[in-house]
């Protein structure tokens, strides 16, 4: 178990670790569904971004007799213990030791034996409970014991007072310098177009200010107004002049100002994948930085795959212990085998990383994920708790600033192909769905996909039921990997298409 510290496993959303990652101003995870949609240029379907200390991330909105529904199962997962049962017409859930009782077609539910209105008729589908959007806000303290805050126009639920406010300010001695102060830290993605700089935050619970529009009384910034829709929030500043946006270190001070005033203390870090618009709001060095090639070793291999696919743990490592008998090293590799066989009948060419109970570090992992130039990178994983597939894509710390230059540092090699892994996940989850597997995607601070410098994606795969024996199910297997297959042949041109 030497590298669970470093896998999936023991940095599940569940629970204590995430915390842990929070504390250490490490972002926590991000609402990449939504922003994986805009990068694959596919009309965004309505989501409700959820923030907590627990983890933030997002879930599908569906439409159900004219009212807006959430899967409530999914809904609570990240934030606890949670089972459910199906007794038809009845849905008993359990979250941690809360039980909900829930009837289809009936608006009212019983929470710890007491009566709840759930603002419409609850629904069932293949087993999942859904509840309108609308109830959220008075439902989840029911469960939580704390409060919950729904925004409903815009798709925004925080959980406990997990809020980030911010000030912004002309600065004094400079009216073309405006300052931005959050709460916590933010890496929003920054746009430009004449006139206008747009702030767009997807993955922080960033909220409005006590009016939505700012004025500052300068010429050249006069304002700025917050909006927010569909899960995100975004701050438009008016302005006459280009400006470029620089982050602080701790990511919670932006500072927009003119290019050429730009303050050498404050490590500009530039704009984000998103950034658009003129050549100001671009600093050459990040373009420099997504061309250039990497500073891994660059073994000679006689063989490019364009799919690479790892059985996580392995040797000493057994990964989670599933069940008494059940190693998760020897589910992830059947599930590494089925999505080769699935990927090759699809006509990708595939190499199984851990092919056998061999030892493999991450960084032997990463550098061998590197050095066959593969278009993308899956890892597996198998977990007992949960329903379904849940699919990672790395977050990074904040002010990665190393990755400027001609090298991308290792511990941040991810970087650049970000915006590429989460069109991955998101189209590898669009395929999973269409198979009637439950998808949840989320970010962690995971390795090795942090040092993987093509599209790295992990797919964490429980059980779509409470048996646990059907992660050995040929049948499941199949499944999952050929939803994972489909996902990945349909943005194949765009995974083949990058440097
Ligand atoms: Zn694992």
């Amino acid at each position: 178990m030497r590298s669970i510290r470093s896998g999936i496993c023991s940095q599940s959303i569940h629970g204590q670790s995430v915390r842990g990652f929070r504390s250490a101003g490490i972002a926590t995870g991000t609402l990449l569904f939504f922003a994986a949609l805009l990068v694959s240029g596919a009309a965004p379907e309505k989501h409700l971004s959820v923030y907590s200390s627990a983890a933030n991330y997002s879930l599908p909105i569906v439409q159900r007799q004219a009212h807006e529904y959430v899967g409530l199962l999914e809904l609570l997962e990240p934030l606890g213990r949670v089972s459910a049962k199906t007794d038809s017409p009845r849905w008993r859930l359990h979250y941690n030791n809360v039980l909900g009782e829930f009837t289809v077609g009936k608006s009212h539910a019983r929470i710890q034996g007491r009566d709840a209105d759930i603002a419409g008729k609850f629904v069932m589908e293949n087993g999942r409970g859904l509840v309108p959007v609308a109830c959220l806000g008075s439902l989840l303290p029911r469960f939580l014991g704390g409060p919950a805050t729904l925004h409903e126009e815009s798709g925004r639920l925080f959980i406990g007072s997990i809020a980030t406010h911010f000030t912004a300010a002309v600065s004094p001695d400079d009216p073309s310098r405006l300052v931005f102060h959050f709460t916590a830290p933010v890496n929003p993605s920054v746009a430009t177009e004449p006139g206008k700089l747009r702030l767009t935050f997807n993955r922080e619970p960033v909220i409005s200010p006590a009016s939505p529009t700012l004025t500052f009384g300068s010429k050249t910034i006069p304002s700025a107004t917050y909006f927010e829709s569909n899960g995100g929030a975004e701050i438009t500043v008016t302005t006459t002049l280009p400006l470029m946006a620089s982050f602080s270190p701790d990511g919670r001070t932006i500072t927009l100002a003119p290019p050429n005033a730009q303050p050498a203390a404050t490590g500009a870090a530039g704009p984000g994948p998103a950034a658009t618009g003129s050549s100001a709001a671009t600093p050459s060095s990040n373009a420099a930085a997504a061309q250039s090639p990497t500073a891994s070793p660059s073994a000679s291999t006689p063989r490019r795959y364009f799919a690479i696919v790892d059985a996580s743990h392995g040797g000493d490592d057994r990964g989670e212990a599933l069940s008494p008998t059940l190693a998760e090293k020897d589910v992830t590799v059947a599930f590494a085998r089925s999505l080769r066989r699935e990927l090759e009948n699809r006509g990708i060419s595939t190499l199984v990383l851990r092919d056998s109970d061999a030892n493999l570090s991450l960084d032997e992992r990463a550098f061998f994920a590197n050095t066959t130039h593969a278009a993308v990178y899956v890892a597996f994983h198998a977990a007992s708790n949960g329903h379904g597939v849940r699919l990672y894509t790395a977050l990074l710390p904040y002010g990665s600033e190393e990755n400027r230059g001609p090298f991308r540092s290792w511990p941040t090699a991810q970087q650049a192909s970000i915006p590429l892994s989460q069109a991955a996940a998101a189209s590898v989850a669009a395929e999973l769905r269409k198979e009637q597997i439950g998808v949840r995607t989320l970010t962690a601070p995971l390795r090795p996909l942090n040092n993987v410098v093509t599209a790295a994606i992990a797919v964490e795969v429980a059980p779509s039921a409470s048996d646990i024996s059907q992660l050995t199910s040929p049948d499941y297997q199949q499944l999952v990997a050929s939803g994972v297959a489909n996902g990945i042949v349909a943005i194949r041109a765009q995974l083949g298409a990058a440097p």
